[in-house]
């Protein structure tokens, strides 16, 4: 966003600041934060985690809740299963999706980074929060990291990384039971680990990812990898609520002296916004990249203005409109345009699954085929099936001809059972009375019935002699 302060350049955008001059990287010690909105969204965190780790065991008619087996193309989200055929539902659900996201950035900024995103509920809220108890206050930290290799400092870093590697390992375990299930999962417990080696790899590497990104990685993951933190330049507006620097408050900054009359702004250039800052930038310089809205600053100005005796919310959830012209204005052309796509995809989404069936069936003629003349009053077509399961249990699905009269044969005995997200295909012949048939080309219609239930209908046409 466009830096409008006459007190402040951009000249710290050409500098990244996990980098140092020697392109090394720099270690931040964020000061641990404390305040109004850290204990806000410590409390999100809790209940965001209990979901989280409850997702796996949920379940719903039999099945998980929330299952993304995206290696066997099987998904489930809120206990509807979306398979290899369902492509306009997983279209149209992956386009709302994003769609809702750039709505939502558009109004709300990276609200989600700072609350919701797991990398941060777990990096701020449960990593940071061992390092803290294990190894002290920042200042401790970086001391304990220049230290020589004493026995102290060997106990609290073997401790601090068996406990990070600890988390990991049940992070890794949490990624896996939403991917393969809390009963696949289960079976490198209960059965011979030689049987389930590369579920056991699965465990062992995620491990192994998890440490690097929160022991290692950690800010570097939203600044660098992460690319819905990359397109927040196109996704931000003037109008987006972000955590923002009043700098016409707080302009010109300076440092606070007792007893001489202040005739600058708020800003007492106490640097406390940028000690606790787990990216390392400073915020007053305007909306960075690298602000994950982790509101740490707005708790630390707060408390340095309640120090100081002025009002709170130097730094706080502002839009750059808000701020430059003192106009909040959430509901911009740009986000009802949003809010429109947004309506139509859903509405698109809403009727592909009220109208969605259990399976899928293509009867085709077969190729080069066209009608047999029985020669006992009845004409018959040869066509080739195909029945796709939609659903993640097994079917037994019937084939019945539905109108005109007539009878249904298969070429063989094939085995309609279907295994979930399975497929049964073969050849069948549909033998119909002249008497039914008025022209050379007539509708047929099928059903395709699960025990007494009808769970699809179709049509296809017959072929006959005029
Ligand atoms: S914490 Fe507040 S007063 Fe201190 S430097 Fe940051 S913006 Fe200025
Ligand atoms: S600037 Fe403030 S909100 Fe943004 S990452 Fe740093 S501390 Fe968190």
């Amino acid at each position: 966003m466009k830096n409008d302060s006459p007190y402040l350049g951009d000249a710290f955008r050409d500098q990244y600041n996990a980098v140092n001059e020697e392109g090394k990287r720099n270690w931040f010690y964020p000061q641990k934060p404390e305040g109004y909105w850290h204990r806000r969204r410590a409390w999100f965190s809790v209940v965001a985690l209990a979901l989280l780790f409850a997702g796996p065991f949920l379940r719903l008619d039999g099945q998980p809740m929330f299952l993304f087996n995206i290696i066997e193309r099987k998904i489930i989200v809120f206990g509807l299963f979306i398979g290899p055929q369902d492509y306009w539902l997983f279209g149209l659900a992956m386009l709302s999706f994003m769609v809702f996201i750039v709505l939502f950035t558009a109004v709300f900024g990276r609200l989600f980074c700072g609350w919701a995103c797991p990398q941060t509920i777990f990096l701020e809220m449960v990593f940071r929060k061992v390092e803290f108890a294990i190894e002290g206050t920042h200042t401790q930290q970086k001391l304990l990291d220049k230290a020589p290799w004493t026995t102290d400092k060997i106990i609290k870093k073997v401790s601090k990384w068996s406990v990070f590697l600890l988390i990991s390992f049940v992070i890794a375990n949490l990624l896996l039971a939403y991917v393969v299930g809390v009963d696949e999962l289960e079976k490198i417990i209960t059965e011979p680990l030689s049987e389930h080696l590369s579920l056991f790899g699965g465990v062992v590497g995620f491990t192994a990812v998890f440490y690097f990104v929160f022991a290692w990685a950690r800010d570097q993951v939203c600044t660098v990898i992460c690319p819905y933190g990359r397109l927040q330049g196109v996704l931000l507006d003037r109008n987006s609520m972000v955590v923002a620097y009043d700098y016409e408050r707080g302009e010109p900054r300076e440092k606070l002296h007792k007893k001489e009359e202040r005739n600058a702004g708020d800003c007492i250039m106490c640097l406390q916004c940028v000690a606790v800052c787990p990216t390392g930038i400073d915020i007053r310089n305007g909306t960075q990249m690298e602000c994950v809205n982790c509101t740490a600053c707005i708790d630390a100005c707060d408390h340095i203005m309640d120090k100081v005796d002025l009002p709170r919310g130097l730094i706080r959830y502002a839009s750059e409109n808000s701020i430059s012209e003192g106009r909040k204005k959430f509901i911009t052309p740009r986000v009802v345009g949003y809010a429109v796509v947004l309506a139509l995809l859903w509405s698109a989404l809403g009727f592909v699954v009220a109208t969605r069936t259990d399976t899928e069936t293509t009867l085709f003629r077969a190729p080069g085929t066209t009608f047999v003349d029985n020669g006992d009053g009845t004409v018959s077509n040869l066509y080739t099936f195909k029945i796709f399961n939609k659903t993640n249990h097994e079917i037994k699905p019937k084939l019945v001809l539905e109108a005109p009269q007539g009878t249904v044969k298969f070429a063989g005995t094939p085995d309609l059972t279907l295994e979930p997200a399975g497929l049964s295909q073969g050849s069948l012949f549909v033998t119909i009375p002249k008497s039914e048939i008025k022209k050379r080309l007539t509708d047929v219609k099928f059903s395709v019935y699960r025990g007494k239930e009808k769970i699809e209908e179709f049509k296809t046409t017959f072929i006959a002699p005029q």
